[in-house]
C-alpha cells in the first residue's frame, strides 16, 4: 500500500515535471532553399527562443505539450509565424521554416502574372502532401506543388513562362 502510494506520488510529480517536448527543423530561405544560419526562432508570448546554427538547424527543448505559435525571423529577410502548433507529450515535432524574400509575398488571388499582366501560364502551387489526383494534374504541369512547409505567407500562383510564384 505504502509503495502504491509512492508510486502515485511519483508518477504525479513525472507528470508535473514533464516539459520534455521540443520543436526542431531547418530555416530556410524559400527562393533558393539555402540554410540561414542566425536566424532567430521564438514562442510568442514567451522567453523561449533559440538561433539557428551554422547549418540553420534549430532546436527548441524542455517545451510543455500544448499549442504554440512559432515565430521566425531574420534581418534582411522578413518575419514569419506560424499559428497553432500542436506538441504532444514528450515529443520532437520536427518543422521546417521557410523564410520568404522581403516581409512576405504581396500574394493575391488574381491569377494574373505581375510580369506580363497575363494568365496564360500561370497555375496554382498547391500545398500539403498531394494525392493521386493532383499527382496526375502535377505530371501534366497544370499544378505546382509549393511542398509541406506552410508559413502563412505562402505565394498562390506560379508562371510557367517567366518561372516566377507570386
Ligand atoms: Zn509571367
Amino acid at each position: 500500500m505504502k509503495n502504491t502510494i509512492l508510486l502515485l506520488f511519483f508518477m504525479l510529480v513525472m507528470k508535473l515535471c514533464a516539459q520534455n517536448s521540443s520543436v526542431s527543423g531547418k530555416v530556410f530561405f524559400k527562393l533558393d532553399s539555402s540554410a540561414l544560419p542566425g536566424a532567430t526562432v521564438l514562442i510568442s508570448g514567451s522567453e523561449i527562443g533559440t538561433q539557428a546554427d551554422y547549418d540553420g538547424n534549430f532546436e527548441l527543448s524542455g517545451l510543455n505539450q500544448g499549442k504554440y505559435d512559432i515565430i521566425v525571423e531574420f534581418v534582411g529577410y522578413g518575419k514569419d509565424t506560424i499559428k497553432n502548433v500542436v506538441l504532444k507529450k514528450n515529443s520532437d515535432l520536427h518543422i521546417d521554416l521557410g523564410l520568404p524574400s522581403g516581409p512576405c509575398y504581396q500574394f493575391t488571388d488574381s491569377n494574373k502574372c505581375p510580369i506580363d499582366g497575363s494568365s496564360k501560364n500561370v497555375i496554382p502551387i498547391i500545398y500539403g502532401l498531394p494525392g493521386k489526383k493532383l499527382m496526375r494534374k502535377m505530371k501534366k504541369g497544370k499544378i505546382k506543388l509549393g511542398g509541406c512547409e506552410v508559413t502563412g505567407c505562402e505565394p498562390n500562383w506560379f508562371c510557367v513562362r517567366h518561372q516566377k510564384e507570386f
